[in-house]
C-alpha cells in the first residue's frame, strides 16, 4: 500500500482568530518507527503544528485553511481529538497538564480512555517511580515526575504515534538525560515519535530526521546526524553551538 504507516503533513496552512496566519504551507513526513525532531525558535509555529496533528486547534480558535494531514493515506485533519487518539496519535500536553488533585494512578486511568491493564503495566515498567508513587497526589510530584506522568498519560492510549511538546523544558540536566533515554526506549518498543524541542542537541542526538521551522515555514529538512554535525546550522537556526 503506498504511504502505509506514514503520518504526512502537506502544505498546511493554519490561521488563528480567522486572521492570523501562523503556518504558511508546512509539509513534513513522519515515517513509522522513526524519531523526528521539530526544531525552531519560540513562536515559529511548532506547537501549532502539533495542535493541528492532534485535533486541538479548535480549542485555541485555530483553523486549517489549506493543506492536509494524512495517516496511512487517510485524511485525519477533520477528525476530533478523541477520534485522532483512536487512530493511534497521542499528544503529551505542553505545560504538563496533569490533574493536580488526583493521584498518579487516577491520572493515568483518565489518560487511557479505556481500562487497559496492559498499558498501565507498560507505563509502570517504563517509569518505576510512578508505580512507587501510584497513590500519591500528582500535584506534589516534582517537575520532572509530573513530566513523566504526562508522558505516561499519553502512552495509556497505546499510541503508534507519540507527539511530544518540549519534554525537557525546565528540567535539570540529569532529568533531561532521563527523559531522552525514555524517549529512546518508547521508540524502541515500537512507538513513532515526533519531538518538538528547544534543546536541539538533545533532540537531534536521538532523532532520525530533523525539521527546522521559522515563522510558520519549514526552512530545513535533513537527516538528524547532518544537522547535528553542521555547526553553522546549529548556530544560525538553533541558537546553539
Ligand atoms: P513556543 O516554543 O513559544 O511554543 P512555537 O514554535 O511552538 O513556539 P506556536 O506556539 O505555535 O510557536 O506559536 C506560533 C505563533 O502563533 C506565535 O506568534 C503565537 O503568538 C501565535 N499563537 C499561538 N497560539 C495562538 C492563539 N491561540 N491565538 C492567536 N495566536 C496564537
Amino acid at each position: 500500500i503506498p504511504g502505509a504507516g506514514l503520518l504526512e503533513v502537506r502544505n498546511l496552512e493554519v490561521v488563528y482568530d480567522d486572521v492570523m496566519l501562523v503556518l504558511r504551507g508546512v509539509s513534513l513526513v513522519v515515517r513509522p518507527g522513526s524519531v523526528v525532531a521539530l526544531l525552531g525558535a519560540n513562536g515559529a509555529g511548532k506547537t501549532t503544528l502539533l495542535r493541528a496533528l492532534s485535533g486541538l486547534l479548535d480549542v485555541h480558535d485555530g483553523k486549517i485553511t489549506k493543506g492536509s494531514v494524512t495517516l496511512e493515506g487517510e485524511p485525519v485533519h477533520h477528525l476530533s481529538p478523541a477520534q485522532i487518539v483512536r487512530r493511534g496519535i497521542s499528544q503529551v500536553m505542553e505545560g504538563r497538564r496533569i490533574l493536580a488533585e488526583l493521584t498518579v494512578e487516577e491520572n493515568l486511568r483518565v489518560g487511557g480512555h479505556t481500562e487497559r491493564v496492559s498499558h498501565l503495566d507498560r507505563v509502570y515498567d517504563l517509569f518505576p517511580l510512578l508505580r512507587e508513587r501510584r497513590s500519591n497526589v500528582a500535584g506534589y510530584l516534582s517537575g520532572g515526575e509530573q513530566q513523566m506522568l504526562a508522558v505516561g498519560r499519553a502512552l495509556m492510549a497505546g499510541p503508534r504515534y507519540l507527539l511530544l511538546d518540549e519534554p525537557s523544558l525546565g528540567l535539570a540536566p540529569a532529568l533531561v538525560t532521563q527523559i531522552r533515554d525514555l524517549i529512546v526506549e518508547i521508540n524502541r518498543q515500537g512507538t513513532t515519535v515526533l519531538l518538538v524541542e528547544q534543546n536541539a542537541t538533545m533532540a537531534l542526538s536521538i532523532a532520525d530526521h530533523g525539521y527546522v521551522m521559522e515563522t510558520g515555514k519549514i526552512v530545513m529538512d535533513r537527516p538528524a546526524g547532518e544537522l547535528l554535525a553542521d555547526e553553522d546550522i546549529k548556530e544560525f537556526y538553533l541558537g546553539t553551538v
